[in-house]
């Protein structure tokens, strides 16, 4: 897809909905300057200058009335988001005045945009492979800096590089191989089985350590479902109170997104926890909760971390054993709640009921105190040491990639293994040329359309 194919001429609105200071209707196509050209009465387009920003008004032509006060952006081929001529309408951002624009584009040439579609133009433009097309879409949703971060470097190209530096690896003992057979008589540097290993080898090391960053890849751009959970009147809600006060909480409405409910996310040190069952532990009424424990013990089902809550200051009682019991096999940090009052279990005490690697946190959730040992706790449970102070945040972040990495891998072993069986070159070169492919897959090389087009579907409309 490096070639440029002429596309009809799309449109769509391409801010979120709802009043704003500004909307932007966005075009792109080789006719997106005439179709701008025929509802804009300002300076003529087709002789401004690429990349510029012209005042004038948005016209309806068929009775000469002035719908509104625009700023057009006019953005040549080829260095556009799409390599295609773009058009960005800057207007005053109601609902309708923009709906507006909108269908007079519509009904002057341009094709309302499918979701995506934009992004899929630069992508089938040859302007961006398909891992950076996907990190517009994780841009969109970041949740946290992290994400966000992780996001510009994929978009940026970092990991389509790391992907091109293994295919070439592979590609110079494949290249020399396919020299060596076709044209024996070339006097060219043989390439050994122990060269081939050699490459084989590392690249395959590599791959390994990216399919390593997925958990945390996968993380970061959905969240970590995590459940608090405890007997009553433990601490729970105000544990959420806190989470999600303190400027931590993460605003989930996007736009165009196909959530059909509202999560609610806290970002702690950049790994965005998603909590599971929230409605459990909000108190909406005065009542006592009374399904507390059955409550938690759904919850339990779908959570990746569980926070366990038990009152320091009160004697354990067979629900919290019940608790701790359900949770053993899960990834859990257990709080010592109410640390201010006087202690009827300690950590020591507790400690000795669970195994020996559990994490006990005392905390003062009224007091806020212990508060910071849990956020560094959960930060360090999930990113280690690395990702906060490493420089590199190449990270694996959808199943796609996951998937096609797993695979390439699996044809480097195959390689590793036959190569110390002493299996012939030209048969190991199979398994190599899979490596090559589905390493050329990840950024999209041969991508099938149905792919394509499920991918992009899920963008929101007007990206
Ligand atoms: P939940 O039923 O588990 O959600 O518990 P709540 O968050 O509603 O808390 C129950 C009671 O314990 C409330 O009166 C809180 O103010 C109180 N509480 C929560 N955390 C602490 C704490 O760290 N110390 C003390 N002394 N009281 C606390
Ligand atoms: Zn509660």
């Amino acid at each position: 897809p490096n070639s440029i194919t002429a596309y009809d001429t799309i449109a769509a609105i391409s801010t979120p909905p709802g009043e704003g200071g500004i909307s932007i209707v966005r075009l792109s196509g080789d006719q997106a300057l005439p179709v701008a050209q025929r509802v804009f009465k300002g300076r003529n387009l087709a002789k401004v200058a690429s990349h510029t920003i012209n005042y004038g008004h948005i016209i309806d032509p068929s009775d000469g009335s002035v719908v509104d006060e625009v700023m057009v952006s006019v953005m040549r081929a080829p260095k556009t988001y799409t390599r295609e001529d773009v058009i960005e309408i800057n207007c005053h951002g109601g609902i309708v005045d923009t709906n507006r624009i909108l269908q007079l584009l519509l009904s002057h040439g341009a094709r309302m945009a499918e979701p995506g579609e934009f992004t899929k133009r630069a992508f089938l433009n040859g302007r961006i492979d398909l891992t950076q097309a996907e990190s517009v879409m994780d841009l969109i949703r970041a949740k946290t800096d992290k994400a966000m971060q992780v996001a510009v470097d994929q978009l940026d190209g970092n990991l389509s590089h790391l992907i091109k530096t293994m295919r070439q690896e592979i590609f110079s003992v494949l290249g020399q191989e396919e020299v060596n057979i076709d044209y024996p008589e070339y006097e060219m540097d043989e390439v050994t089985g122990q060269m081939m290993l050699e490459k084989a080898t590392a690249v395959r090391d590599h791959v390994a350590q990216l399919l390593a960053t997925a958990n945390q890849g996968k993380i970061l751009r959905e969240g970590l479902a995590t459940a608090i959970i405890g007997r009553p009147n433990v601490g729970k809600s105000s544990l959420l109170n806190y989470l999600l006060h303190e400027d931590k909480a993460i605003v989930t409405d996007v736009a165009g997104t196909t959530r059909d409910t509202l999560e609610e996310y806290v970002n702690v040190r950049g790994v965005p926890l998603k909590l599971v069952d929230t409605a459990g532990i909000h108190h909406t009424t005065d009542k006592v909760e009374k399904i507390g424990v059955a409550r938690s013990q759904k919850a339990l089902g779908q959570a990746d971390l569980v926070l366990l809550v038990l009152d320091a200051s009160a004697p354990l009682q067979s629900d919290d054993r019940e608790l701790l019991k359900a949770t053993q096999a899960k990834k859990r940090i257990i709080l010592l709640n109410k640390t201010d009052l006087p202690a009827a279990i300690t950590p020591e005490n507790l400690a000795a009921l669970v195994p020996d690697e559990t994490l006990i946190i005392p905390v003062s959730v009224l007091q806020a105190s212990g508060l910071d040992e849990l956020e560094a706790a959960i930060a360090h449970l999930f990113f280690g040491e690395g990702i906060e102070n490493s420089q590199s945040s190449v990270l694996v972040t959808n199943a796609r990639q996951y998937g096609l990495l797993a695979q390439a891998k699996t044809a480097l072993d195959d390689v590793v293994t036959a190569l110390k069986n002493d299996v012939p070159l030209d048969l190991v070169q199979i398994d190599m040329t899979t490596a090559w492919e589905k390493l050329g897959e990840v950024i999209g090389q041969n991508a099938p359309d149905e792919l394509i087009t499920q991918l992009f579907s899920q963008f929101c409309l007007g990206k």
